[in-house]
């Protein structure tokens, strides 16, 4: 008992001496999931004590088994710490934007794995704020789903969530454009299918180059040509603009003008920042 307390308080660090590739690897796990999800690292350092007694009960060379065993434990462990941070961050300020898992929903995410990695929490009036207006424009445009991105972690005002610079606080949340024919978005998680500029549109960041605008042109191959629904994207994003609960929208100028947007709230994020022209990043006031 007082091992497995040691084990847990030293985290991947107790194991340092006797296997320090080991510890490196576990060491680079515990950042990834932390990255990723912000409670995964949490979750996996507080399973060395299981890990541990099941290694022992497995021995040394049934390795398939052994990580196959790991692995089921730590998915259980994640599901239910994912479930049991839900109050604790409600008590906090935060909730989940719905996932869309049962019954129709006017909101819900691109993909299931926004959900399943935490980055699906809002602060309470971002949340409120947003659920209003998709389910106003779902009673106007008959039905119509509003995809969300990116949204926030479960906790922490500054905890970075990569690669976004600003979703630490909950008030951001980045929603996806919507496609003609209710098609999804050309990219599986919503971000990289860009709508590229056409001849003559503005173009302020042509030759810029900065890390954090990434063009991926490798990509835009692949991806299948989708077009947007210019007319209910634009109604989208007058209705955010119109919301006293939102307070800046960021978007790519050749794409505000292709939509025929002009309002005070939507401004261009500049070129040292993301593309805009897959998302609309969306800032909501703080109450
Ligand atoms: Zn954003």
């Amino acid at each position: 008992m007082r091992r497995s307390a040691l084990a847990v308080l030293a985290g991947p660090l107790a194991f340092a001496r006797a296997a320090p590739v080991k510890t490196g690897g576990f060491v680079f796990l515990v950042i990834l999931l932390t990255a990723a999800t912000q409670i995964g690292g949490v979750v996996v350092v507080l399973c060395i004590p299981v890990f541990t007694w099941t290694g022992r009960h497995l021995g040394d060379r049934k390795l398939l088994l052994r990580a196959g065993a790991c692995i089921g434990i730590y998915a259980c462990a994640y599901l239910g710490a994912s479930l049991a941070v839900i109050p604790l961050a409600g008590a906090l300020g935060r909730a989940p934007l719905p996932c869309g898992l049962v019954g129709e929903v006017s909101l819900k995410p691109r993909t299931y794995l926004t959900c399943l990695l935490n980055r699906h929490y809002a602060a309470l009036p971002a949340g409120q704020a947003l659920q209003e207006i998709t389910n106003e424009f779902s009673k106007e445009f008959k039905g119509a789903r509003i995809a969300y991105l990116d949204a926030g972690f479960p906790f922490f005002g500054r905890f970075p969530m990569i690669p976004h610079l600003s979703h630490g606080d909950g008030r951001k949340i980045d929603l996806a454009l919507i496609y003609a024919a209710s098609a999804a978005t050309p990219s599986p998680i919503g971000y990289w299918g860009f709508v590229q500029p056409r001849p003559g549109d503005p173009r302020p960041c042509n030759g810029t180059k900065g890390w954090l605008r990434w063009d991926m042109a490798w990509l835009q191959p692949l991806l299948p040509e989708v077009r947007p629904d210019e007319r209910r994207t634009a109604e989208l994003v007058y209705a955010l603009a119109r919301s006293p609960g939102v307070r800046r929208i960021l978007m790519e100028k050749h794409l505000r003008q292709r939509l025929g947007l002009d309002h005070p709230k939507i401004r261009f994020q500049g070129c040292r920042a993301a593309r805009h022209d897959d998302h609309i990043h969306v800032e909501f006031a703080a109450n």
